[in-house]
């Protein structure tokens, strides 16, 4: 139960790379906060940073309005959940989640008390007698985290932990955190992932990171909504945003937006704060766009896959003047036939647009 702040945090390994470049983070009493980002852009060394059991190069990490840049991680009251669960072989469910408060010489009683009740939230009571090669993976991952919930942690560090389970062990896990987190308002939790569906669906907040930097910070519908820049546009949503090469332009008192190849389209949107008659990149989700019936459209093109998921349809278009190919999600089923082409719609509410450097026009569309 704790607050944590992090200012200017950076971290250079041996090799000299520098792997977070400057980290400023502020995670209040309660939040659960969900790092996320490509693999390799620093997530679990900045969780183990926090943990302790990773050094600082630089910067400072404060818990509780406490320096503990030099506090070793038993002393920091946090508890870490790891993907493989590191359970002691030889003990039961009981004395792997016992062990921790008999090593601080906890009461028997209490020991009891704590074990029983994290058993209880963690539907772990039958299985207490049971060495953990005789358990699920979910059920071991359960474990750990009771081992954890016993210790009674200012802050709760998860490490991947699901990413050693199968596709509905996952998801039924997934619930059981997001659970756990409903009955422990008051702890603070971080959480590592590489997945989105799990960081859009655990978050307060989500901590997106590319290459040692954060790139945005916010609750998950904000990143999805309002993303700050290409990379979050790309990152958060699947499939990734179409990002479309466009040209501003300006007639009148009317900015327009321009597609190569697509001379006869002009979308109008509202004037924007920055230059114009430039080239910007143009977005739009999947699940933004539609077919068009009429000549209302944003551009057209030939569909050169489709992909039927039951519940949605995939379109591919080949969009003449766009190096990708735009991705067009329509719900349930479809008649679309590959080769036919097609005209794409969206509503301006749904419209993104980046500038050259790929940060978000702001005030516009
Ligand atoms: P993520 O969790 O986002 O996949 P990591 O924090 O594990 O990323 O790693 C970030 C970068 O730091 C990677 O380039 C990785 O190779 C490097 N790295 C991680 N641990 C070490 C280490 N002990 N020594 C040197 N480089 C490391």
């Amino acid at each position: 139960m704790a607050d944590l702040k992090l200012t200017n945090i950076k971290k250079v390994y041996n090799n000299n790379v520098e792997v977070l470049r400057d980290i400023n983070l502020d995670i209040k009493q309660g939040e659960f906060i969900v790092f996320v980002g490509p693999s390799g852009c620093g997530k679990s060394t900045l969780l183990r940073i926090i943990s302790g059991l990773e050094g600082i190069s630089g910067g400072t990490l404060e818990i509780d309005g406490q320096l503990v840049n030099d506090i070793p991680p038993a002393m920091r009251g946090i508890a870490m959940v790891f993907q493989s669960y590191a359970l002691y072989p030889h003990m039961s469910v009981y004395d792997n989640m016992a062990f921790s408060l008999q090593i601080a010489k906890v009461s028997r009683k209490d020991i009891d008390t704590q074990v029983r009740k994290a058993a209880d939230m963690l539907q772990l009571t039958d299985y207490l007698d049971r060495l953990p090669k005789a358990l699920s993976g979910g059920q071991r991952q359960r474990v750990a985290i009771g081992r954890a919930i016993v210790r009674k942690p200012k802050v709760f560090l998860f490490d991947e932990p699901l990413s050693n389970l199968d596709a509905a062990l996952r998801v039924a896990t997934r619930m059981e955190i997001a659970n756990l987190k409903e009955s422990m308002p008051e702890s603070t939790m971080i959480y590592v992932t590489h997945d989105q569906i799990e960081a859009m669906t655990l978050a307060d907040k989500i901590v997106l990171l590319s290459a040692g930097n954060i790139e945005q910070v916010g609750p998950p519908l904000e990143l999805y909504e309002n993303p700050r820049n290409v990379f979050v546009a790309k990152f958060i949503g699947s499939p990734a945003m179409n990002i479309l090469p466009a040209k501003l332009t300006q007639t009148g008192e009317q900015s327009r937006l321009e597609f190569p190849s697509q001379d006869d389209v002009i979308v109008p949107i509202k004037t924007p704060d920055r230059d114009i008659n430039t080239a910007v990149s143009f977005g739009v989700r999947p699940e933004d766009l539609s077919v068009a019936t009429c000549e209302d459209y944003l551009v057209e093109g030939d569909i050169a896959f489709i992909e039927s998921l039951g519940e949605a349809t995939l379109l591919y278009v080949n969009v003449e003047g766009c190096p990708d190919m735009v991705i067009c999600k329509l719900s349930g089923t479809s008649h679309f036939k590959r080769g036919s082409r097609v005209k794409l719609s969206t509503v301006p509410e749904k419209m993104h647009l980046f500038d050259t450097a790929g940060l978000t026009y702001r005030n516009t569309l």
